[in-house]
């Protein structure tokens, strides 16, 4: 976990425990407070898997108003798509659903400079992504999908000029260890959510960024930068929403780099429900204990499955979850339960992914960089 007082590491590998905290310790604004405005219901935002936010109110005000709104997100694609993955095209098809205009960053360049990836590889995953994103609900009409290595003149213009405003202490003060390489990327994705301000690339003024906590490094970033560059670019912050990480099964973060506890969503889904059955659970020593004390869903990560992906209506999730504190159903039921929605899940989303890559669309809307 990420102990309070230490800098949040966007590049890292931990699982974060304490949602409120990170509240109190970033000033991140609770997002139940303006639930309200949200022209129509998610389940993440019910169940306050995301649970923060920074200036959505102002946001979704703008778009009541029929203001120009985008969204900007990115994804790194140093390995393959998985749950985690999905719960960001989850909130990108939902924030699409408002009217919002989508944008997806495949950050190729921060691949390659801070995970040291492959660089045709790297070039050859951001297809998937695209398609897989497309295959879980994207509508591609309304959505423009770049690698950052292939933007053009104005989006790197906006890199080098922002270098003049910030300096090594701030971005340590940040991002803790800092490298030339790091900065790089972090100026880059500061490019990548303000661009889309500029005339040229549409002139939205209300970019939202939905992101996993752990991001939230690269926001404050990108805010402080628009806050200096206002007058001369006419740049306004950025707004962002929050969402907790998905665990892995083995209950830290889920992360593309241990495919062993993630499930990815190319996995072959009988690979997928072996998984599941060697899943920390938040189950007792014994069947007697179980059904005496009852389970704690609040530590399985079964139950998170079922929160997060594998069950959409309310009152199911709450049965799932009385059956378990109330000891009348075991772990290895509840597994196989879970299994039967997991493959359901694969099966479909991977016989929708092969339709959108046998349509050849993400070579039409995806330019490749020239090297
Ligand atoms: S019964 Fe289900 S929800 Fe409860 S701890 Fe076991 S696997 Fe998790």
């Amino acid at each position: 976990m990420v102990e309070m007082g230490a800098k949040l590491d966007p590049w890292g590998h931990y699982a974060i425990e304490d949602y409120r905290k990170l509240l109190e310790e970033f000033g991140i604004s609770p997002i139940d407070k303006i639930l309200g405005l949200l022209p129509h219901k998610h389940k993440y935002f019910e169940r306050l898997v995301i649970f923060g936010h920074r200036d959505f109110d102002v946001w979704l005000e703008a778009l009541k108003r029929g203001e120009k709104v985008a969204v900007l997100t990115g994804f790194m694609p140093s390995g393959r798509p998985h749950l985690g993955t999905a719960m960001v095209y989850e909130e990108l098809k939902f924030l699409q659903s408002l009217g919002a205009h989508i944008k997806i960053a495949i950050a190729d360049a921060e691949a390659y400079i801070v995970r040291r990836e492959d660089r045709s590889e790297v070039i050859r995953r951001g297809v998937e992504f695209v398609a897989h994103s497309i295959a879980w609900g994207i509508n591609p009409d309304n959505a423009e999908f770049y690698y950052q290595t292939a933007m053009d003149n104005e989006y790197y213009r906006l890199i080098q000029l922002f270098s003049r405003k910030i300096t090594a202490a701030e971005m340590e003060a940040i991002y803790g260890d800092i490298n030339p390489g790091k900065i790089m990327a972090a100026l880059t994705q500061s490019a990548d959510i303000l661009h889309l301000q500029l005339d040229k690339y549409g002139g939205y003024k209300y970019i939202v960024v939905p992101v996993g906590a752990d991001q939230d490094p690269h926001l404050r970033l990108t805010r402080d930068i628009a806050d200096r560059f206002e007058q001369e670019f006419g740049l306004k912050r950025p707004s962002s929403i929050y969402h907790k990480l998905l665990r892995g099964l083995d209950g830290n973060k889920m992360s593309k780099s241990r495919p062993e506890y993630a499930i990815h969503l190319d996995d072959d889904p009988e690979m997928a429900e072996k998984k599941l059955a060697n899943a920390l659970t938040g189950g007792r020593a014994t069947a007697e204990e179980q059904r005496r004390l009852g389970g704690e869903p609040w530590k399985c990560s079964i139950f998170e499955l079922y929160v997060y992906h594998l069950i959409d209506d309310e009152k199911e999730l709450k049965e799932r979850y009385d059956e378990c504190v109330n000891g009348k159903i075991l772990c290895g039921q509840c597994k196989r339960i879970a299994a039967e929605k997991l493959r359901k899940l694969l099966i479909e989303h991977q016989k929708r992914f092969k339709e959108v890559i046998t349509s050849g669309i993400v070579e039409k809307i995806l330019k490749k960089p020239s090297f």
